[in-house]
C-alpha cells in the first residue's frame, strides 16, 4: 500500500489548505517544531514517511551547513540540485499522517535557523514507506 501527497506551488482552495494544516494549526510548508519533535520521539508503530521538500533560500547555504544536516537529523539529507538557491531536503519521518511528516521535516529547518534562516517551500512530496 502506498499513500502519497504532493503539494505544488499553484493556488490552493480552502479545502486543500485545510488538508495541509497539521494538528497544531501550522501549514505544513511553514513547518511545525512540535511535529518535528513528535516525529523524533514517535514510537516504532507509527508509519514511516519518505518526505522530500524543495525550498528556496534567500541566501546561499554553506557546504558545511549542508553536511551538518546529517548530524542533526538522523535520516535527513540536504542537497543542492543544479539551480542556485534551490535546495532539496529529504528524510524519513514517523508520523500518523503525511501532513505531520511534512510539517515535521520543515519544522527541522525552522528549529535549525543556523542552516537556513529564510526559506520558502515550493514543492513537497510525502510517500508512505513500505519499510515502516
Ligand atoms: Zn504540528
Amino acid at each position: 500500500m502506498t499513500e502519497s501527497a504532493v503539494f505544488g506551488a499553484r493556488p490552493q482552495s480552502q479545502a486543500e489548505a485545510d488538508r495541509w494544516t497539521c494538528p497544531h494549526g501550522r501549514h505544513a510548508t511553514q513547518g511545525c517544531v512540535t511535529c518535528y519533535q513528535a516525529g523524533a520521539g514517535a514510537d516504532a508503530t507509527s508509519p514511516v514517511w519518505e518526505v522530500a521538500v524543495w525550498f528556496t533560500s534567500a541566501r546561499p547555504i554553506p557546504i558545511r551547513a549542508l553536511h551538518d544536516v546529517h548530524r542533526h537529523g538522523h535520516h535527513f539529507s540536504l542537497d543542492q540540485p543544479s539551480t542556485p538557491l534551490i535546495f532539496l531536503l529529504t528524510g524519513q519521518v514517523r508520523a500518523a499522517q503525511g501532513v505531520e511528516a511534512v510539517a515535521g521535516l520543515v519544522g527541522f529547518l525552522v528549529q535549525n535557523r543556523h542552516i537556513v534562516d529564510e526559506f520558502t517551500v515550493t514543492e513537497v512530496r510525502a510517500v508512505h514507506s513500505l519499510t515502516g
